[in-house]
């Protein structure tokens, strides 16, 4: 697969599930008695199915008697489910969400979902009985992108990183011969001071070649550095120019650390919050302002449905630009004449009547579907690719507004 199609199915993926963990907060129990179960991809199944007949067989211990029904039904759901498993879960592990919800008037409904390979491992296991579902570590999930490098360093030691999303991940690490600030007797002032400051050198270059060695390669993946440490080290490192010159172009900020082990990584990362929640939408705004740029220069822009539906079938869009908060369905109806016409309605409200514009008949319902589904299978079949855009900055607060929630960056002007 070409790193565009899988970039593009990755989207897809994050948009399904973040699809199923909206259904899934609104569900609600009458007790605690909606069960999430969290399993990474490296535990063994029948350890989770041997867990849950457990959990089934504590359950019988539950005084209200509709409770322990419940639960003990949603227990063997999960069983069921994870028959279709062999020893381990799939890529990044599994989600397993059961439980009887509130369906209003006193009525209960049996909901069981799975989500397989979330966008990040599962890193523990987790099984976890409420009245709502544990959703908060996937949201996290997909909030959470982008891939940053870390380095902390002082004059003695260094730690290089990654930033996956929410998780640190210590990479390398390197200590230093540089001498402290006595000097031995019989040592010169002058000598101690150059071998000092030649020790010091080396050190940072070996720090560097570490960062050069692991983030170059990723260089086009990497939405930046955040480099931490003591005064004057770290900004001595940077001004002296150590790091690989594009690398250097992508640190987005030096910050004070205490410390510049393992756990200097983590305080980094706490310490650049602001400029991280920068850098997130970064990527999105700058999508937004060519789109702005492009409608008011050129024509190689497009939005609203109708538009951007026939410009993704011509082939000339290159970035199709979805707003993260659209939720919507595309209804296709077809009248008496053959006329087939799409309606975009909220996905909350049911479908209306529909007139055909052309011969006035009234028209038949074909199919209704999410317009974003709908419209990332037009674009994959076009190599465009699909970007979801936040709404919490202006421009993209507009897309959802102003343009209905759907933009696109075309190729060429279409004239459409
Ligand atoms: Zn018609």
């Amino acid at each position: 697969m070409s790193e565009q199609a899988e970039q593009a199915n990755e989207d897809r993926r994050k948009y399904e599930f973040r699809k199923v963990i909206e259904e899934l907060t609104e569900y609600e129990g009458s007790g605690t008695q909606l069960v999430s179960i969290y399993i990474p991809e490296d535990k063994q199944v029948s350890d989770v199915v041997a867990h849950v007949t457990q959990e089934h067989s504590e359950a019988a211990n539950i005084k209200s008697k509709q409770t322990r029904t419940n639960v003990q039904d949603a227990l063997t759901s999960i069983k069921d489910r994870l028959r279709y498993y062999d020893t381990f879960p799939p890529d990044n592990g599994m989600v397993i969400f059961s439980g009887a919800i509130d369906a209003g008037g006193g009525q209960t409904e049996m909901v069981t979902k799975t989500l397989e390979s979330p966008p990040q491992p599962i890193e523990s296991f987790r099984y976890h009985c409420d009245s709502h579902f544990l959703t908060e570590p996937l949201e996290h999930m997909l909030t959470d992108q982008g891939l940053f490098g870390l380095i902390v360093l002082d004059r003695r030691e260094a730690n290089v990183g990654w930033l996956k999303g929410k998780r640190i991940e210590p990479v390398k690490s390197a200590s230093s011969l540089v001498p402290g600030k006595q000097r031995k007797g019989g040592q010169s002032a002058q000598r101690f001071a150059r071998l000092r400051l030649e020790a010091i050198d080396n050190f940072y270059q070996e720090v560097a070649g570490m960062a050069n060695d692991l983030f170059v390669a990723e260089r086009h993946e990497l939405d930046g550095i955040l480099v931490g440490g003591p005064s004057p080290t770290k900004d001595e490192f940077l001004d002296g120019d150590y790091l690989h010159h594009e690398l250097q172009d992508k640190v987005i900020g030096k910050f004070d650390v205490a410390y510049t082990d393992e756990s200097g990584l983590k305080d980094l990362v706490d310490a650049g919050q602001e400029a991280l929640a920068d850098q997130e939408i970064m990527q999105d705004k700058r999508l937004m302002e060519t789109f702005f740029e492009n409608l008011h220069t050129g024509e190689e822009a497009t939005y609203g449905f109708e538009q951007t539906r026939r410009n993704l079938i011509m082939g000339s869009v290159d970035t199709l630009l979805i707003s993260e908060d659209l939720r919507s369905d595309v209804v296709i109806y077809e009248c008496p004449n053959g006329h087939e016409e799409y309606e975009v309605v909220d996905a909350r409200h049911s479908t209306p009547d529909h007139e055909c514009s052309e011969c006035r008949e009234d028209a038949e319902v074909q199919e209704r579907e999410d317009v974003i589904e709908h419209l990332m299978n037009i674009a994959d079949q076009r190599g465009t690719e699909t970007t979801f855009i936040s709404t919490d900055f202006e421009k993209g607060e507009q897309l959802l507004d102003a343009f209905g929630g759907i933009a696109g960056i075309l190729r060429y002007s279409t004239g459409v």
